[in-house]
């Protein structure tokens, strides 16, 4: 048995980049120190933070960190969790594990399902075939769901929306968007004043945490939460996921610098990267996009051309 190189206990974890064994309670120490100072920088007294709550295990630590976190600092912090039902099967389980978090949290709790919201659930349209076949059902559900959780925070009165993303999910979808172009995405990648005041500004306290970390705490602190990737995952991140996995693999702490050095270039250069990106109101919904229809309302009417025939 490996033992924690700071305090002697059994060891759940080698943290390959820091070559350091770290046990339950280290490793928790080690991960708060981190979540603090994203959510120090980015909180502060008359925020009502809304966190994004899947059930999944990256939200469910992001949930207990920012209550344990105004608790702890006493500032005037209002915290609530939404959560987002897609009504696919794989979710079911998840949103129990919600449930039962914020109850045990006594944190007030919204569920708003998918089907109410936008007309349909992910579940109705997985099966069928959909009008543009470069995209996957993760591609709806993902811009679906984050319009809604920003739609119904703001209209909830949020002022700053919590999310679980980690170090390895932002990594993703930076070099996603570096591979993509999408010069409007890498101008507010990371950003913390949203371009619109309609936009309610993101606050991610697990962004500087590998996955691996999230994971082997909460299997070893027992929090209700689903750990696992959701099963309809398709598309692009799932090969940029392998090719990031292995640069790590090779070389540790790849990722944390890849993180840093896109923060770094990008917040010296967001100026220029937005120059001629103009935001405006979409012409079906009203939410802020760069085109004539938001990508959400574009999505929904190829879905409801599926689901009518
Ligand atoms: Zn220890
Ligand atoms: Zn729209």
């Amino acid at each position: 048995m490996r033992r924690c190189d700071r305090c002697g206990r059994e060891a759940i974890i080698y943290i390959r980049n820091k070559r350091e064994a770290l046990c339950e309670s280290c490793l928790f120490l080690s991960i708060r120190r981190r979540a603090y100072s994203v959510l120090r920088r980015d909180l502060s007294d008359g925020d009502f933070a809304v966190v994004a709550l899947s059930g999944g295990k990256d939200s469910s630590l992001s949930l207990i960190l920012t209550k344990e976190f105004v608790e702890r600092e006493g500032i005037d912090v209002r915290v609530a969790a939404l959560t987002v039902d897609e009504g696919t099967s794989y979710r079911r389980a998840s949103i129990e594990m919600a449930m039962k978090l914020t109850s045990q949290l006594g944190v007030e709790h919204r569920i708003v399902r998918m089907k109410e919201f936008h007309g349909f659930s992910i579940e109705e349209i997985r099966e069928k075939k959909l009008p543009n076949e470069r995209r996957t059902a993760c591609t709806y559900c993902g811009v679906l769901r984050r319009q809604m959780i920003n739609t119904i925070a703001r209209e909830w009165g949020a002022t700053k929306v919590v999310t679980g993303h980690n170090l390895d999910d932002l990594v993703q979808t930076f070099v996603m968007n570096l591979t993509r172009g999408d010069v409007s995405a890498l101008s507010r990648f990371l950003s913390r004043e949203p371009p619109s005041s309609s936009l309610v500004q993101r606050v991610r306290p697990l962004m500087y945490v590998y996955e691996k970390e999230v994971a082997a705490y909460c299997i070893a602190a027992g929090i209700p939460a689903h750990v696992g990737k959701c099963p309809l995952t398709q598309g692009m991140r799932i090969g940029i996921r392998r090719a990031l996995d292995n640069m790590e693999l090779r070389n540790p702490g790849f990722k944390l610098n890849l993180l840093k050095s896109a923060e770094k270039m990008i917040s010296a250069s967001r100026a220029r990267l937005s120059e001629g990106i103009e935001l405006r109101k979409c012409e079906i919904c009203g939410e802020p996009t760069t085109e004539r229809v938001c990508k959400a309302c574009q999505l929904k009417a190829e879905i409801m051309k599926v689901i009518e025939r």
